[in-house]
């Protein structure tokens, strides 16, 4: 029987036909990772990790970018962690240097001073760049063209729970366009003037701002609406390529390199990351994987409910909030979790004693 028999007609069954399609379609989706040369071990770790976790059944290519080429050490050892794909990109020059815009006297300077009162990595040269990197170029390479999802995966990160399910396809099938698993604060001294520059592009294109943008978990509503500093941490991400790729997040990120931020002050990937997630995305296109447990360095988060599936201690959901600021750091800190001001409505809610109604623990 010919194939267009057995096809309900397109206006009969609307749904059911987009199920097929969907079902045949494997998400185009890679797990792309910027790494040295020297952290061969590092990434190691990491690719055993999701290897056994999640990428044995689903064969996702590993894509390598570096700022220099990669030997073939590295080549040959991170290929042998996995029966699929390794692919191997060098970052262009133009991507990893200072542009000729930047006051390279005003970058030194800063590079002294944040280093002297420091803020974390505010000394290297290698952080500015690979920070720039992370925010407006790694979605440039050619490499990823054909491709429309990334997870982002860093040596030396462990994960600790089976993925059961190809995270790529829930994003797919649920609309959503960018997934975190941690949401916390960081030293905010290394970009102060960022959410400044983000208000002046905010009222210069209003226009680029999605009608269902949600900023009051961002906000700080004690504090005269500056911005709370809450950063989705942005060694892990899976996300969907074309948000990146966009005008608007491209006019949004040239507005802000052009102000040179990532050299007179520190600007991570994380907070412009989120910010651009919170001012182009609906709230609903965000997705939060608690069930991914997940450590990077001494943030560390644990589902509660998974314990078959996972190896790992559950933590609280309040847990990694503000474990990054330093001490040194004058900035305040809102009185509920990122993660909870997040999740809004119950997750909010205290008794009269000033506890939370729901635990940190329940999921
Ligand atoms: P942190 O997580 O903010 O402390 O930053 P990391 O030092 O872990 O760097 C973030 C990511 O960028 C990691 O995947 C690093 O391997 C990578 N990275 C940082 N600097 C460089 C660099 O100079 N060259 C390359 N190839 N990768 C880098
Ligand atoms: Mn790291």
């Amino acid at each position: 029987m010919p194939f267009s028999k057995l096809t309900p007609k397109r206006h009969s069954f609307p749904l059911f036909q987009t199920e097929i399609l969907r079902a045949r379609r494997k998400p185009k989706a890679a797990l792309i990772s910027l790494v040295r040369n020297s952290e061969l071990e590092g990434i190691e770790q990491s690719m055993r990790h999701l290897e056994a976790r999640f990428n044995h059944k689903y064969n996702y290519p590993w894509i390598f970018f570096n700022d220099v080429p990669f030997d073939d050490t590295f080549k040959a050892r991170t290929q042998n962690l996995t029966n699929a794909e390794c692919f191997y990109a060098t970052v262009p020059e133009s991507h990893w240097s200072l542009p000729k815009w930047i006051d390279e006297s005003r970058f030194i300077s800063s590079l002294e001073y944040l280093g002297a009162i420091g803020v974390g990595k505010g000394w290297m040269i290698s952080y500015r760049h690979m920070c720039r990197w992370n925010s407006g170029f790694f979605y440039k390479h050619p490499i990823l063209d054909d491709y429309d999802w990334y997870w982002r995966v860093e040596p030396d990160v462990h994960f600790f729970c089976d993925v059961d399910y190809d995270p790529f396809v829930f994003m797919e099938e649920n609309n959503l366009k960018y997934g975190f698993n941690m949401n916390i604060l960081d030293d905010a001294r290394s970009f102060p003037s960022m959410w400044r520059q983000t208000q002046e592009f905010m009222s210069e294109y209003p226009e680029f701002i999605h009608p269902e943008a949600d900023f009051s978990w961002i906000i700080d509503h004690k504090n005269d609406g500056e911005y709370n500093n809450c950063q989705f941490f942005s060694n892990f991400e899976i996300g969907n390529l074309d948000l990146f790729r966009s005008k608007t997040y491209n006019t949004y990120f040239d507005y802000i390199d052009r102000r040179g931020g990532f050299y007179y002050e520190r600007f991570g990937d994380a907070p412009l990351h989120t910010l651009a997630v919170v001012l182009f995305l609906s709230k609903r296109e965000t997705h939060f994987f608690r069930d991914i447990g997940y450590q990077h360095d001494i943030n560390k988060q644990c589902p509660a409910n998974l314990l078959d599936k996972c190896s790992c201690e559950p933590t609280d959901l309040d847990e990694n909030f503000y474990k990054l600021v330093p001490m040194e750091s004058p900035q305040k800190k809102p009185d509920d979790s990122c993660i909870r001001l997040w999740l809004g409505g119950e997750w909010l809610e205290r008794d009269d004693t000033g506890k939370y109604v729901r635990n940190g623990f329940e999921f």
